[in-house]
C-alpha cells in the first residue's frame, strides 16, 4: 500500500484448536452415509454447531431438519452430535427408519453414567445450560423427573432436591472447567455424599482448548474466538479468554466477520477456535489480519491430541 510497510502483529494461535474427534465423526459420517446410500441423507439438527460445516453437507446432498417427522420413510437419517433423547431412536425405529447415530462418544459415555446411576436408584443432578441439545439428549436418557438440572453454583446451593434416595451428579462434555468446579464443590458441600464421575465429564477436547487459550490470554490484547453463537464449548472459549485476562474477546464465524481495524494500535492477537470450527475459517481470519498487517504467527500448543472415534460398524471403510 502506499505509506509503506504494513504495521506488525504478533498471532499467537491457540493449540489445540478447531476440530475435536467427536466433531470429525459426525460429519465423517453424513459423509460417508451420501456416498454409500446416495442423496438426500436427512440430518437432524446441525451435524455440529457451525454454519460452514453444515452448509458444505448441504452442497454434498445432506438435508437438515430439527425434527423426525420431517424426514421421509425412504431416506436414511443422521442424528447429530449432541446426542438425542431415548424417545427419537424410538420413534425412529417405529416407523423403520434406516438411522444412523453420530452422538459423539464421550456423550454416550455420559448417557450409560446416568443410566447406570438410574439403575441403582440414585437421583441425578445434570450440571448443564438449559435448553443446549446434549442437556436435551442427556435428560431424555431416563423418565421424566429422574433428573435434576443443575445451572450454575447458587442452583447448586439452593435448587430443590429430592433427598429420599442417593444422588449422583453428571455434566455436559462442553463446560467451563472453572465454573464446573464451582458447582461440583457447592455440590459436595450441600451433599457431602454425593456420586461423582469416575473420569470427569467434561471431554478431553473442551479441557485442551479451554487450556490453550488460557496459555495465551494473558498475552494477548485481543481473543477471537472462530466459532458459533450456539456452539457451547466456543462461547466458553470467549469467557475463558475474558477471565484468563484477556482485554477484549470476540467471536466471529468466519474472516469476513473480522473487523481487522480491531487490531490497529495493538501488538499481539490470540486466535482459537470452537471444536465444530473447520481450520480453513481460522485461516480465513488470518487473511483478514494479513490484509492490514505484517503478521508473525506463533504457536501455542500446550497438549498434543491423537484421539480418533471409529466410524459406526455398517460405514467402516470396506
Ligand atoms: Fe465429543 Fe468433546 Fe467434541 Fe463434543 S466437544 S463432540 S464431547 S470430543
Amino acid at each position: 500500500t502506499a505509506g509503506g510497510a504494513k504495521p506488525r502483529l504478533t498471532v499467537l494461535l491457540a493449540g489445540p484448536r478447531g476440530f475435536c474427534a467427536g466433531v470429525d465423526r459426525a460429519i465423517k459420517i453424513v459423509e460417508e452415509a451420501i456416498r454409500r446410500y446416495g442423496a438426500p441423507v436427512y440430518v437432524r439438527h446441525e451435524i455440529v454447531h457451525n454454519r460452514f460445516v453444515v452448509e458444505s453437507l448441504e452442497r454434498q446432498g445432506a438435508i437438515f431438519v430439527e425434527e423426525l417427522d420431517e424426514v421421509p420413510d425412504d431416506a436414511p437419517v443422521v442424528f447429530s452430535a449432541h446426542g438425542v433423547p431415548k424417545s427419537v431412536p424410538a420413534e425412529a425405529s417405529r416407523r423403520k427408519l434406516f438411522y444412523l447415530d453420530a452422538t459423539c462418544p464421550l456423550v454416550s459415555k455420559v448417557h450409560r453414567e446416568a443410566e447406570h446411576h438410574f439403575a441403582r436408584d440414585r437421583h441425578i443432578l445434570l450440571i448443564g445450560h438449559a435448553g443446549h441439545p446434549e442437556v436435551v439428549g442427556t435428560m431424555g436418557q431416563l423418565p421424566p423427573g429422574a433428573v435434576t438440572l443443575i445451572e450454575d453454583e447458587q442452583q447448586a446451593r439452593e435448587a430443590p432436591v429430592p433427598t429420599e434416595r442417593p444422588l449422583a451428579f453428571i455434566t455436559q462434555t462442553t463446560l467451563s472447567v472453572d465454573d464446573t468446579a464451582g458447582i461440583v464443590s457447592a455440590l459436595k458441600d450441600r451433599f457431602p455424599d454425593i456420586h461423582a464421575p469416575a473420569k470427569e465429564d467434561i471431554c478431553y477436547a473442551t479441557t485442551n482448548r479451554q487450556s490453550a487459550v488460557k496459555a495465551i490470554a494473558p498475552r494477548a490484547e485481543l481473543m477471537v474466538v472462530v466459532g458459533a453463537p450456539n456452539s457451547s464449548n466456543s462461547v466458553r472459549l470467549v469467557e475463558v479468554a475474558q477471565r484468563a485476562g484477556c482485554p477484549k474477546a470476540i467471536m466471529v464465524q468466519r474472516g469476513r466477520d473480522l473487523d481487522p481495524g480491531l487490531a490497529d494500535g495493538l501488538g499481539v492477537v490470540g486466535i482459537t477456535a470452537g471444536a465444530s470450527a473447520p481450520e480453513v475459517l481460522v485461516e480465513e481470519v488470518l487473511a483478514r489480519l494479513r490484509e492490514r498487517f505484517e503478521v508473525t504467527i506463533e504457536e501455542v500448543v500446550v497438549a498434543e491430541e491423537r484421539i480418533t472415534f471409529k466410524l459406526p460398524a455398517g460405514l467402516q471403510p470396506a
